[in-house]
């Protein structure tokens, strides 16, 4: 058995984080370490900020047992649609008075229903693949199927800031898990080369099947994949490509279809795809979309089909409508309106943000925009400063991300307001002189 690094065991450990702890048992020591530090252990301060509870839909947060209305900037309702909507609410109370709120059954049971099928059938069309398979959870979508399709013997080549849904996954496959610099073909292409190399040495044969996985955006950094580099590198080593478009789906691309028509990329170029529909379709569950033999595989195999209840009819039924909306089935262009509104939106703020001197990670037209705050001493004012200020954001540190490089993290939706962003924007300009977030290079250097 490999022993632990020196610094775990003396019981702290060094501040540089590896990635590839995430998938051993050596991360719990880092966490463990983290909570002790007295920088990040006061208990009020962490109180304060996380679990807070919305009362009243998407606008109204409840903090700390006072009430306050806020500014929801920490939603990742990209497109509006987890509010009411004149189209979708009548069609998802109908479904709710004629199937009611859940089959409380499994899908290979008497799961499925009508509502399943269509959203399987308009999922697969919309993203461009032949089948599509939905869950009830996006996070248990990752930590179902990776294991379905990958197992010992096999190889997963993980981006180092990949979602912990497809850590659990991966960790749960018995994969050999190797993980590459973030967003980095080249880095991608070497440690693939090396591997390579290393299974022949292993058993005298390759990997029984290599899978690369990313994401469409970055949960954490805002960044859009390179995708077009990535699928070239899988190609070129006969990889599989497995792609989670959890932010991506109905964020990006002009028709709303994710990452592949961002980026040109051919959709028949990406082996699975994996999306959610807690973001741009205000629902629950998520979704895999392949080959058709691929999705049978899965309908055969996945145990989450077999032994998981399926997701609740009014859910999909929501899902349904918000897709028919975005492809303009009903007859307007409002679906195709609130996309062009999601990314005048995030680009409008983006630029303001920088302008005003804050540190801001991403791409254009990813709606995650993390305003970096560095040290996580500041992960509390910067929140409560925000909140007292009608503005609720989400604040990330460690070990969601490395240490120093905790941030403050902004969620744009096409239902937000010019207004609405104005007002956001001078909030974080003043919380950003008040809790030192700004970014003053020119100070630094007469220092
Ligand atoms: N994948 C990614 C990239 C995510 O960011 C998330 C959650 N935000 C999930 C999967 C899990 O999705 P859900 O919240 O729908 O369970």
């Amino acid at each position: 058995r490999k022993r632990l690094p020196k610094a775990a065991r003396k019981g702290y450990a060094p501040i540089r984080q590896d990635y590839e702890d995430f998938y051993t048992r050596r991360m719990f020591y880092r966490i463990h370490d983290c909570w002790n530090r007295p920088i990040c252990s006061a208990p009020d301060a962490w109180v304060d900020v996380m679990e807070r509870t919305p009362v009243d839909g998407q606008k109204p947060l409840k903090l700390t047992g006072a009430t306050r209305r806020c500014l929801n900037l920490g939603s990742y309702n990209y497109l509006g649609f987890a509010a009411a909507d004149e189209y979708c609410t009548p069609r998802v109370l109908a479904t709710m008075r004629e199937l009611g709120w859940s089959m409380c059954s499994s899908r290979i049971d008497a799961g499925t229903t009508p509502v399943h099928l269509e959203l399987e059938s308009l999922v697969a069309e919309f993203v461009g693949k032949q089948a599509a398979l939905t869950f009830g959870m996006g996070f248990a979508t990752n930590s179902i199927v990776i294991p379905a399709i990958v197992g010992r013997g096999c190889l997963i080549l993980s981006d180092a800031l990949n979602h912990a849904s497809i850590v659990a996954g991966a960790r749960g496959s018995g994969a050999k898990v190797k993980v590459f610099a973030h967003n980095d073909a080249d880095h991608l292409e070497a440690v693939l080369r090396a591997s390579i190399a290393e299974g022949q040495l292993r058993t005298r044969r390759p990997w029984r099947k290599v899978l690369v996985v990313v994401e469409g955006i970055y949960s954490m950094e805002g960044e859009i994949v390179d995708l077009a580099a990535i699928v070239a590198v899988a190609k070129k080593y006969k990889a599989y490509l497995y792609l989670d478009e959890a932010h991506s789906i109905g964020a990006l691309g002009t028709g709303g279809r994710g990452v592949c028509e961002a980026c040109g990329v051919d959709p028949a170029d990406i082996d699975v795809m994996m999306g959610t529909f807690t973001k741009s379709f205000g629902s629950c569950g998520g979704y895999i979309a392949a080959d058709r033999g691929v999705i049978d595989y899965l309908r055969r195999v996945a145990p989450g089909h077999h032994y998981a209840t399926s997701m609740a009819p009014p859910a999909a039924q929501q899902i349904v409508s918000a897709l028919r909306l975005i492809r303009g089935e009903d007859g307007s262009d409002r679906g195709a309106r609130k996309i062009a509104a999601l990314h005048a939106n995030s680009n409008w703020f983006r630029r303001r943000l920088v302008e005003i001197g804050c540190n801001v990670l991403g791409d254009w037209n990813s709606p995650v925009m993390p305003v970096m705050l560095f040290q996580p001493g500041k992960i509390a004012a910067a929140s409560r400063l925000c909140w007292e200020r009608g503005v609720a954001l989400v604040v990330v540190g460690f070990p969601a991300t490395p240490l120093m490089t905790a941030r403050a993290r902004v969620c744009i939706s096409a239902a937000h307001t010019r207004e609405d962003l104005e007002h956001a924007l001078q909030v974080l300009d003043e919380v950003s002189e008040l809790a030192l977030l700004k970014y003053h290079p020119r100070k630094a250097l007469h220092l």
